[in-house]
């Protein structure tokens, strides 16, 4: 109930903040740090790495049939081809270590993101506190934060989590004929990978379903995203599960789970993804994290109309 009740008052102080920004008048400072989970020694917190914009034939089909698929952007308060996204990342503090799942943006992305860094020194972390980072895939939204705008590392205490499915990806010579369509169009997603990896190559651990990053934080496989896309499941309580971009978005991902969506790499296998990681989340009454879910991001799942619906909590 308090918990609840601070989430609220989160939300009315980003409002306030949101509502004042165009008038003169003092404003309080937006909200970028929100606790969310505390089990034993492993507390959880989102912290927002900003948002950015986003082609919408990236998450939706154009297959879709085309009323569904205008009734979901609606919902989902998008209108236009560009979908904006909100960029959150988690963070799970233990007695010995703080880690992130995933980095943000990082400078090279677009203006209004790649915030985590200064987010995170003023919610008290600075960037030599981080000991552990995993990456749930190598898109730019959640690795380019690891490197500054001059490559070096942000986070230089940091060693670093990755699938070693989603290591092959990027370091394959034919990565190119991997990607789905929408991202084939260039090299500056496969060679902004291969960058910031080859810069923390040395501090790299390649990890596997099951395996534990600290006691009670374990890495579950959650591929089709990307061919090694990894989320993370905090144990304590009824649990947490960081699902990153296994559910990316708060309407298609939940009303439309069985859409392939273009983005994806693997499009079928982010299906069957998908609903698994649904129904799992429903049956066990388990929180989630996502990236790009209305910040603060976190939430619970129902079923409904035969479908999924994200409860924001
Ligand atoms: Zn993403």
């Amino acid at each position: 109930m308090a918990r609840r009740q601070f989430l609220g008052e989160s939300a009315a102080a980003a409002l306030a903040a949101a509502t004042c920004a165009s008038s003169l008048r003092p404003t309080r400072a937006a909200v970028h740090t929100v606790p969310v989970h505390k089990s034993g020694s492993l507390e959880t917190l989102v912290v927002s790495d900003g948002h950015f914009l986003l082609p919408a034939g990236f998450l939706v089909t154009p297959d879709s049939p085309p009323a569904e698929r205008e009734a979901a952007l609606n919902a989902a308060g998008q209108t236009g081809e560009q979908l904006q996204l909100v960029n959150t990342v988690a963070v799970i503090r233990s007695q010995s270590d703080v880690i992130l799942v995933d980095t943000g943006t990082g400078p090279r992305h677009q203006p209004t993101a790649g915030k985590l860094a200064e987010n995170l020194k003023a919610a008290g972390i600075p960037p030599a506190a981080v000991t552990k980072i995993v990456l749930t895939h190598g898109h730019p939204d959640h690795l380019w934060g690891i490197l500054d705008a001059n490559d070096n590392p942000i986070y230089p205490n940091a060693s670093y989590f990755v699938s070693a499915v989603e290591w092959n990806l990027w370091t394959d010579p034919d990565a190119m004929r991997r990607l789905p369509a929408v991202l084939a169009t260039n090299d500056r997603i496969i060679n902004g990978a291969r960058n910031h990896f080859s810069h923390v190559k040395d501090k790299m651990r390649a990890v596997r379903d099951g395996d534990e990053i600290v006691s009670g934080v374990r890495v579950i496989d959650t591929p089709g995203h990307t061919q090694g896309h990894i989320s993370v499941e905090i144990a304590g309580g009824d649990g947490i599960v960081v699902v990153a971009d296994a559910l990316t978005h708060a309407v298609i991902s939940f009303q439309h789970p069985s859409w392939p969506v273009p983005v994806d790499h693997e499009p079928d296998r982010g299906i069957s993804t998908r609903l698994r990681l649904l129904d799992r989340l429903v049956i066990e009454k388990r929180r989630l994290i996502g990236a790009h879910l209305p910040f603060p991001g976190t939430g619970f799942v129902e079923r409904k109309d035969g479908a999924y619906r994200f409860v924001p909590t």
